[in-house]
């Protein structure tokens, strides 16, 4: 099984779960089952209590589960139904080990955000994931956040606990424009580097911009932040995020990603995705 994260950098509100559907969409397109998971670094338990004004309108699922707006993302993106398992909230997370803790699970062992936090992560990741070909994970709110660590980390021990092939890390972040109509990459350069210090390298990178990236701007991302000019990605303002997949494919991102978890072999032909 395949895994595709995708962390977003500079700022909240990117385009990251857009994003990351549409990869799922493409893959889906290729012949794929393709399925997601949405993890909100918040403590909340569910969306259920949240103010709309504040997060955008709760999400209800088939199953009841009261979740992010993302999921509705993937549920029309992916043409599949989730269930309150495909959202991981810390709320979750920690109730649920804190619960095993009080029930004396743990059998005296000292409590810890390592291992027992990300071994919790992990587990629910890799559940969400059963019967999927490919799993995307979208982590929600920026690298670097103090609620967003323990994610990471245990992204970084998942990564390293499966093969190379079956993991992408897709980072999405902001290619601003300066007052001269320069698109600048210091942002995604500075974000790549937060991501480095804790021991994460990004696979591909996808900048959020008003426009296409020019040739220039891909060149110095894929310099500065090590990888391959082709593995740099525009995703520009559209009026309509159902173009975004369509923009994506002409750019080659589902090649891209097949190619790097060597699934082209068994990728349906051109003609008939
Ligand atoms: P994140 O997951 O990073 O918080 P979302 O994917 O939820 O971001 O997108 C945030 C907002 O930006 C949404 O309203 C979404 O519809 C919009 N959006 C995302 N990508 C684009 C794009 N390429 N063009 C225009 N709007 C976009």
């Amino acid at each position: 099984r395949k895994f595709v994260f995708v962390t977003g950098g500079v700022m909240s509100g990117l385009g990251k779960g857009i994003t990351a559907a549409s990869t799922g969409r493409l893959l889906s397109n290729a012949g794929f089952d393709v399925t997601a998971v949405k993890i909100d670094p918040y403590l909340n338990v569910d969306a259920g209590t949240m103010n709309p004004y504040q997060h955008g309108e709760v999400y209800v699922l088939k199953d009841g589960g009261e979740v992010d707006l993302d999921l509705g993302n993937y549920e029309r993106f992916l043409g599949v139904d989730m269930t309150s398992d495909h959202n991981v909230t810390t709320g979750k997370v920690y109730q649920n080990v804190i619960e095993s803790e009080r029930a004396g699970d743990y059998l005296g062992e000292t409590v810890q955000v390592i291992p027992h936090i990300t071994n919790d992560i992990k587990r629910r990741i890799r559940e969400a994931a059963e019967g999927s070909d490919v799993c995307l994970v979208e982590i929600g709110g920026t690298v670097g956040d103090i609620e967003g660590m323990p994610y990471l980390e245990a992204l970084r021990q998942f990564a390293h606990e499966q093969d190379d092939e079956d993991i992408l890390f897709t980072h999405v972040t902001l290619v601003p424009y300066s007052k001269n109509g320069e698109q600048k990459t210091k942002p995604t350069q500075h974000s790549v580097k937060e991501l480095r210090s804790i021991g994460l390298q990004p696979d591909i990178l996808v900048g959020r911009s008003e426009d296409e990236l020019d040739a220039k701007t891909k060149e110095k991302i894929a310099l500065f932040c090590d990888v391959p000019t082709d593995a740099v990605f525009s995703n520009p303002d559209v009026e309509d995020v159902y173009h975004v997949p369509l923009m994506v494919e002409e750019e080659g991102l589902d090649e891209y990603v097949m190619q790097e978890l060597d699934l082209q072999d068994e990728a349906l032909p051109p003609e008939e995705r």
